[in-house]
């Protein structure tokens, strides 16, 4: 019998599961997903900040690969029943992919749903890229990867306004020491005020207040702390952590329900003897190669290996024309070793532009 399988979610893990799944296995392989064109979300702070790039329809990249595409929104699956829910439709499958990625928290703090921007989706970046046409002094919260990439590329952007980095730590406390050095003369060369220890307890009209009694006044706010999951795996009855990301094996499957893998940030990921991979096209592109392996495995009636993830880098734009490239251990923690400059810039831009020329030639990811 051919298996029916189903990919839920083309982003850079549902992409490449289905390209592989399609090659790799003798299944039939169907991949849904809400739009029509793959969204690069790592360039998403690029997007609002008015620089244009080509959104690839994901038709022309799956060109070849025999995936059936489906556009359309995936409302529920009934796990009983084996079928996934969509808007104008039914699927059933044997074996299900879930790869439905995850978006910008808007309810952890009060006032952010309606006050602040996000760069966390397409829809998002384009109405914040909307909002500064108008003039108004800009205010990041977060000091993570998103926040600085956010900050960097707005403050070199729009280089006349009050731009502010809003962080409840120290400004790149994640890094290196010569990481830091590197993030603090890039903030003085393009005059970006650092707002540190402050920890936001809610966004109004006008800006934020602090948890200290503060308040960072600002007219545009731009939320980068904290992604969120979609409860449709929650409700499916899988069972999932207290983020409502599927929990899975070293194999990527699912705890529950064995005939369910999951992959990216929609995956809760623990590998043997490991901390929990973070969120991240780094850790979701090898999932989805270690998914499809572990599945051809089983279907070959051969017992897949565990996950194996070390980490290389951590890859920080700041700005068009300078970097930060973090050379990290395989538990992710920063050695002293860094790429600065524009060397960084090409660097970054080389792997931004490898990750989307992946999701036409899946194979790279059996060597990421
Ligand atoms: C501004 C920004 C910069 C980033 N920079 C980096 C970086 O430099 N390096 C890095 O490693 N990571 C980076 N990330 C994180 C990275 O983008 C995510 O970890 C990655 O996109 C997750 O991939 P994914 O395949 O799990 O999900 P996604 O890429 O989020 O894809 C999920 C897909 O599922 C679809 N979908 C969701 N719900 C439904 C539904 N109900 N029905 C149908 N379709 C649905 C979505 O439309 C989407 O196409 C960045 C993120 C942001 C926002």
């Amino acid at each position: 019998m051919t298996p029916h399988i189903v990919v839920l979610g083309a982003g850079y893990s549902g992409m490449i599961a289905a390209n592989l799944a399609a090659r790799d296995t003798k299944g039939h392989v169907t991949l849904v997903n809400a739009r029509d064109t793959f969204i690069e979300r790592v360039r998403m702070h690029e997007l609002a900040s008015g620089k244009t790039f080509r959104q690839r329809p994901i038709a022309e990249l799956l060109a070849g690969s025999g995936v059936e595409f489906v556009v359309d929104e995936v409302v529920h699956i009934d796990a009983e029943r084996r079928v996934v829910a969509l808007s104008g439709q039914e699927l059933a499958y044997d074996v299900l992919i879930y790869a439905l990625g995850s978006r910008a928290d808007l309810d952890s703090v009060p006032g952010v749903r309606e006050h602040a921007y996000t760069v966390a989706d397409v829809a998002s970046a384009r109405r914040l890229q909307e909002r500064l046409q108008s003039d108004g002094s800009i205010a990041v919260v977060g000091g993570g990867l998103t926040g600085l990439e956010a900050v960097t590329e707005l403050a070199e952007t729009y280089p006349g306004r009050k731009v502010q980095l809003v962080t409840a730590g120290a400004l790149g406390e994640a890094v290196s020491e010569r990481g830091r050095r590197h993030l603090h003369k890039v903030f003085g060369r393009l005059g970006i005020v650092k707002v540190e220890q402050a920890r936001v307890v809610a966004v109004d009209g006008g800006g934020l207040q602090l948890a200290d009694g503060g308040r960072v006044d600002a007219d545009i706010v731009v939320w980068t702390t904290g992604f969120e999951v979609s409860d449709v795996a929650r409700k499916a009855g899988f069972a999932v952590d207290e983020h409502g990301r599927i929990l899975v094996d070293s194999t990527l499957r699912s705890v529950s329900h064995p005939e369910v893998s999951a992959i990216g940030d929609a995956a809760a990921v623990r590998p043997e003897g490991q901390d929990e991979l973070r969120m991240a096209c780094a850790t979701g592109i090898p999932m989805a190669g270690h998914a499809v392996r572990a599945l051809t495995d089983r279907l070959n009636g051969r017992e897949p290996r565990g996950l194996k993830f070390r980490y290389f880098n951590q890859c920080i734009s700041l700005g068009r024309r300078d970097g930060l490239i973090q050379f990290v251990r395989a538990d992710d923690s920063p050695k002293e070793l860094v790429l600065t400059g524009r060397l960084a810039a090409k660097y970054k831009a080389s792997i931004v532009s490898g990750a989307l020329y992946t999701m036409r030639n899946p194979l790279l990811a059996k060597f990421s």
